[in-house]
């Protein structure tokens, strides 16, 4: 399996390869040359798996460069007990026919673990196979700064230097990255809001001198190895989803996957498994009120909006305007032909917006795309609405999932929305929908007790250069 960029100026890479990269040097993102196929039989093979052996045979299509025991103690060290106590990816039905898909297990009670803790398993693997160190940059809005910061900590050739957005995180969310306190994790918060600390990393990796001298390397989410890691826990979803089926009726199971999205990576994983043949019939992509993918999917136009414009609400992980993976699906449904994503990249570039109405049948029609917004009180009142029915409380995001989800549910097609977030990260909010303050376990409270390391910077590309500078691991 080889990679390509979305803008046709790289030469095929291995899979190793990609995983240290952020953006492609022709500022494209990488994509596989083909999606692998898997065959029902492939699929219903695979059935017994643990979900460890599972990770391992999903990214044995992908990883083709690493050998299988190799990939095998990795998936097992990420996924395995000491970071999943009680398994991972429970499923559990709520109300009105909907399934959560529990991707909040692990240790940093978001779903973005699932991938993370693979990937500073392959990174530390990499860097050791070549004998090389990396600084890594990245800009979060919450959840991925505490995931990386977590799988990559104490490791001995990297470097975490991370960016968030001063004041637009909740306290959990802050003491969850802030409290670390290993020699090899800097904490960064930028004046400004997402974009403009993703726009810093962009403008530092988008300089390959700074970038090779300083081994800068991403983990965001244009990482290509987090997406791969992602598809994983979609075949296990369908896997689990089916398990009840009669066996002879498990071959036309289908089911639809509602995602509550902002960067459009983790939806992106489910469009790869459809690809790849996992039976997902609807992809719903769940909005908040930044809901710019949400205009794109109803009405072929892509317009990101300035970070000005980004709004501060209570999913705050989705608070993005300008999402860096809808690149990838852009490309497929641009023909795969890098000379229209450079005139469409142009066309966005010089009008703001990226006008795809001629496509608008097939986003539905040929891609099974669909899209709503969830609004604050909407969340509010789908956290109290749910904890009614079932006694479950779902944290903001996995709440617009859940009603966005409601509007595309079918007749005998299991919906299942991904759980993206444990509620505990996001107390505030959970007091306003049901006036409830959730029990933290001692852990937790010590966590959120401890004292916080960060350094604040305005946004700008000068003075984070001289701090990698100064802290990179040489
Ligand atoms: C990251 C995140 C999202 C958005 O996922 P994308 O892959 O960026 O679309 C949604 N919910 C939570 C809780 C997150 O951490």
């Amino acid at each position: 399996m080889k990679y390509i960029s979305t803008r046709g100026g790289m030469e095929p890479t291995e899979f190793c390869e990609t995983l240290l990269e952020g953006l492609a040097p022709d500022g494209g993102l990488a994509v596989p040359e083909e999606l692998p196929r898997l065959s029902r039989e492939q699929l219903e093979s695979w059935r017994g798996l643990a979900y460890a052996d599972l990770a391992t045979e999903v990214l044995g299509l992908f990883a083709t460069d690493i050998p299988r025991d190799d990939l095998a103690r990795m998936t097992a060290a990420a996924y395995g007990p000491h970071n999943f106590p009680d398994g991972p990816v429970p499923l559990r039905d709520i109300d009105g026919g909907l399934t959560l898909v529990g991707l909040s297990e692990g240790p940093t009670l978001a779903f973005k673990d699932m991938a993370m803790q693979f990937l500073g398993q392959v990174v530390e693997y990499a860097l050791e196979r070549r004998g090389s160190t990396l600084n890594i940059v990245g800009a979060t809005s919450g959840d991925t700064g505490s995931a990386a910061e977590h799988a990559f900590r104490g490791k001995e050739r990297i470097t975490v230097f991370m960016l968030s957005p001063q004041g637009r995180m909740s306290a959990f969310q802050r003491a969850q990255m802030y409290s670390l306190t290993d020699d090899n994790i800097h904490n960064i918060a930028v004046s400004g809001v997402f974009d403009d600390a993703q726009n810093l990393v962009k403008e530092l990796s988008s300089d390959l001198e700074f970038k090779r001298a300083h081994h800068l390397g991403a983990v965001n989410s244009i990482n290509l190895a987090r997406i791969t890691a992602q598809v994983v826990y979609y075949v296990w979803a369908w896997l689990r989803a089916s398990d009840d089926a009669a066996p002879d009726a498990r071959g036309a199971f289908e089911v639809s996957v509602t995602v509550p999205s902002g960067n459009f990576g983790n939806i992106l994983a489910g469009y790869f498994a459809k690809g790849m043949g996992v039976p997902i019939r609807r992809l719903v992509l769940a909005a908040n009120e930044n809901n710019v993918l949400d205009e794109f999917f109803r009405t072929g136009v892509y317009r990101p909006r300035p970070a000005a414009e980004t709004l501060k609400t209570s999913s705050p992980s989705m608070d993005i305007s300008k999402a860096s993976n809808l690149e990838r699906f852009l490309y497929d449904l641009l023909g795969r032909d890098p000379e229209r994503m450079n005139a469409a990249w142009r066309e966005l570039d010089e009008t703001g917006a990226l006008d795809l109405t001629a496509e608008l049948p097939r986003l539905r029609g040929e891609f099974g795309f669909f899209s709503g917004t969830s609004t604050h009180t909407d969340r509010l009142a789908t956290i109290a609405a749910v904890r009614e029915a079932t006694g479950e409380i779902i944290d903001p995001h996995t709440a617009d999932g859940v009603k966005v989800a409601r509007d595309y549910v079918e007749e005998g097609v299991p919906m299942l929305v991904l759980e993206t977030a444990k509620p505990e990260k996001f107390q505030e909010t959970i007091t306003e929908a049901i006036g409830v303050t959730l029990p933290l376990t001692a852990e937790l409270q010590e966590m959120l007790e401890a004292e916080q390391y960060v350094v604040e910077m305005p946004a700008d590309a000068a003075q984070l250069r001289a701090y990698i500078e100064g802290n990179a691991a040489l």
